[in-house]
């Protein structure tokens, strides 16, 4: 068993567009419903750590100060002005709403915290499940994400430890905004798997997308087909994912483990199971205790089934994290108030049964697909491992 940070305050949920909006906070609170309902948060060995709020120099050490200054006057004065789209403000995905920098710097201040408690040895492990807005590029909101929470700890990380740091992004969306970050920095190892951005937003993350100068090579992407499943995803992981760990032996690893592959994930079209989390949060636990004495920093991410899928995906990473072994069985009492609220049929399991959605169409395919992508991201990658001065 390990002992993990779980960062929560409900203020966190304040971190929220419109009503309408894809982006739940709804889905963080029923997370931590669930969590508590299990007592699976809480006590000396799963502390729940309260965020904090960065100071400037931590946020300006990844974003422009213009767009600092652009996001607070925005959210000072919500009201449309011209200047705001060259900054990614105002849009569809990100509008322009009161508060809007308070809540998202709340949100870096939560992962920050993830990353002090793992790297003082307080705890092994720590999961920032507001986090995880990988989109937010340095001077441009994106993609619901404002300020970009992984690249802030990222440079805390560096700053304060020196830490050479493993980024590995399951979300179904590319890890654009931490890629682009990142992209010439040797000292961090991008990974994201994802569905192809041929088919979904932000349309990059192609295997030849390998970083930049020094950085060259310290940018890895899996492209996976439309309709990929359990099996394959993990195919993929597995192939790739522990070699380079054991080459470019990081000091920590840091997770993004967005829930949004699930099949039932309205704004993807990927056909996972609850169970991929479950089971990319124990491979990626071993990697940590293979390579960094543990240390491994977790944070959410995408997942828009705020009500049928991310209570149940993440509650199986939390307990995964901590090593333990939890049993399928939802409480009903959870389930029902959920129903109540969401009006939907909330499953009474944690894991998904393998034929709880129908089979992807050309299911052969698509795994030969992805095994010819993850080869050929593996003859490009390697070569460049040698580079590093290490035998393959
Ligand atoms: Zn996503």
């Amino acid at each position: 068993m390990s002992t993990a940070a779980f960062i929560w305050a409900d203020r966190l949920a304040g971190y929220r567009f419109t009503p309408e909006h894809p982006l739940n906070p709804r889905r963080l609170q029923l997370t931590v419903e669930l969590l508590q309902r299990l007592d699976l948060i809480g006590g000396a060995d799963a502390p729940v750590v309260v965020p904090r709020y960065p100071d400037a120099g931590e946020i300006e050490a990844v974003h422009d100060v213009a767009y600092i200054e652009a996001v607070r006057t925005a959210s000072a004065d919500p009201v449309p002005r011209a200047g705001y789209a060259a900054f990614g403000l105002g849009s569809e995905d990100v509008p322009v709403v009161p508060g809007m920098d308070d809540a998202a710097r709340l949100v870096c201040g939560a992962t920050l915290p993830a990353a002090e408690w793992v790297m003082s040895g307080r705890v092994t492990r720590a999961f920032s499940i507001s986090g995880g807005l990988h989109h937010a590029r340095r001077a441009e909101a994106a993609g619901f994400c404002i300020y970009n929470d992984l690249a802030i700890a990222i440079r805390w990380l560096q700053r304060h430890y020196g830490c050479r740091v493993l980024y590995i992004d399951v979300d179904a969306h590319h890890g654009d905004g931490v890629q682009w970050l990142c992209y010439d920095d040797p000292s961090v190892l991008t990974v994201s798997l994802h569905e192809s951005g041929a088919f979904l937003f932000p349309g990059t993350g192609f295997i030849d997308e390998l970083g930049d100068g020094d950085g060259y090579g310290y940018s890895v992407n899996v492209p996976l087909d439309a309709h990929t499943e359990d099996a394959s995803f993990l195919e993929c992981f597995g192939a790739l994912v522990p070699d380079l760990a054991a080459h470019f032996r990081p000091d920590v690893i840091l997770l993004q483990a967005g829930c949004d592959a699930h099949a039932l994930d309205p704004l993807t079209h990927l056909r996972c199971t609850t169970r991929l989390y479950e089971r990319i949060t124990r491979a990626t636990c071993e990697l940590a205790d293979r390579h960094c004495a543990g240390r491994l920093i977790v944070t959410g991410g995408g997942g828009y089934a705020a009500y049928t899928v991310v209570p149940r995906a993440w509650t199986l990473v939390w307990a995964a994290l901590r090593g333990l072994e939890i049993a399928d069985e939802i409480p009903a009492d959870w389930c029902r108030s959920v129903r109540l609220e969401s009006g939907l049929d909330i499953p009474h399991v944690l894991r998904d049964p393998p034929d709880a959605h129908t089979p992807a169409p050309r299911r052969q395919e698509i795994e030969a697909n992805n095994r010819r992508t993850v080869n050929a991201v593996r003859q490009q990658v390697l070569p460049l491992l040698t580079g590093w001065g290490l035998a393959f």
